[in-house]
Formats: structure tokens, sequence, C-alpha cells
């Protein structure tokens, strides 16, 4: 059956309506949920009406978009639409741009500066895995102060209930979107040993795939970046 154009603009002038009635904030919370579950939902309600297609606009809809169905490396080039999109995400500190972005910065583009910058948001904005890439970092930054830092936070990550299931699932993605990437940060090439206790406690173990209960703080981060160490594609 085909729509008759005259009763689809009858109905988009109704829907405009009823929303004038509706306070504007409320319609940016109904639509940033929509967002966050579906970006394809948010932009057909964007297509709906004028009205829709302008709240959907507002920084608190785009920091909460998903991005799930957004490849992080996309296969062909992306249309300006779409880079204009990533980058409102970005500017409007969407928790998931902003932790891809860091990743890129870090391991890819070797930017510790916008990478310290995008994790820093990522986190306020309670981005687990930033949480976890911060830990990466900080071990990896050859400053003791910092690097006792990154072991102390990846130990809590460890001890905190919820928090130890989730730092695999961390600990994947990162290592997902690694093997996607061109690595070109050579920090993961000679993972150095954080464990410098004189006992020889450490060296008895055999780091293996398997994720072991460890108590040490330092062997944890050892065994961390035993784990998300590979083969990347290195520059
Ligand atoms: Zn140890």
């Amino acid at each position: 059956m085909t729509r008759n154009p005259k009763n689809k603009k009858r109905n988009t002038k109704a829907v405009s309506s009823m929303f004038d009635s509706i306070p504007h904030e409320l319609v940016s919370e109904v639509l940033s949920r929509v967002a966050s579950s579906s970006i394809k939902d948010i932009f057909n309600a964007k297509l709906s009406c004028k009205m829709l297609n302008e709240i959907a606009e507002d920084t608190y809809v785009y920091q909460r978009v998903s991005l799930e169905e957004v490849p992080i490396i996309p296969w062909k080039p992306i249309s300006q639409e779409q880079v204009t999109f990533l980058n409102t995400c970005l500017q409007s500190e969407n928790p998931e741009c902003l932790y891809r972005q860091a990743v890129l910065d870090y391991f890819s583009r070797t930017n510790l500066e916008s990478t310290c910058m995008h994790l820093r948001k990522a986190v306020k904005n309670g981005h687990t895995d930033a949480l976890y890439v911060t830990c990466i970092v900080l071990l990896f930054s050859g400053d003791e102060e910092l690097k006792q830092q990154g072991i102390k936070l990846l130990g809590n990550m460890k001890k905190t209930n919820g928090l130890k299931r989730r730092l695999r699932i961390c600990r994947n993605n990162l290592n997902s979107i690694l093997k996607m990437i061109w690595v070109k940060n050579p920090v993961l090439l000679e993972p150095p040993v954080w464990c410098t206790a004189q006992d020889p406690h450490h060296r008895k173990r055999r780091w293996s795939e398997v994720e072991e209960d460890v108590t040490c703080e330092a062997c944890v981060a050892d065994q961390e970046i035993n784990l998300l160490s590979g083969r990347y594609n290195f520059d």
C-alpha cells in the first residue's frame, strides 16, 4: 500500500505539535535513551520530524549514542556526514568515542598528550575500558612514580567486585582493537618486568595464556602485560 504524501505531512505535523507540549529536556532524555540502545533508531527518529531532528543534535544525545554498530576501523572510506558525526561524538565527550580515540592515539599515533586528554575525559564519564587502558599507559610510562600508580590502579581493579570480571572484557576489547590497527608504539614489543622482588617468587612463575590468581601487585602488572602482548601489526 502506498502512503498518501498528504497524510504523511499531516502525521509529521501532528507529531511535531505533540512534542511542542513536552519539555525539551524530557524529549532530549528520551532521545538519548534511544541513542544509547541503537544508532539506527536515533537516525530514524531524526528523520521522522524536524523537531526531533533538532533536539537529537543536543550534546547530551551525542554523549550517550551507542557506537556498537560503528566499526572502529571502517573497511571503506567514510562519508563527510559520518566524519562530522564522529567528530561531534568526540566533542560531546561520548565515552566510547573518547576511548577509541585514546587507543588509536597511544598505540597507533604514539601521541601521549592526546591519549591522556581523551582517557581522562572517558574515565570521568565512567568508561571502564578507558580506566583499564589508563593502567596500561601508566605501566608503560617509564616514570617510576606513574608506574607505581599503574600497578596500584590495576591491583585495585582486580580487587574490586565486579571490576575483576570486567577487566577480562576490557583486555579482550583492547586486544581486538590492537589486532585491527597498525600498532606503531613499540611498548608491547619488549615489555619490561615490573616485579623486582629479591625473592624468586616471580621467576618460578611461567606465565601462561590463562589468568592466574596472583597476590604480588607487581606480578599482577607483569601478568597483565603478558596477557595483552601478542603479535600485532607492527610497523
Ligand atoms: Zn612479584
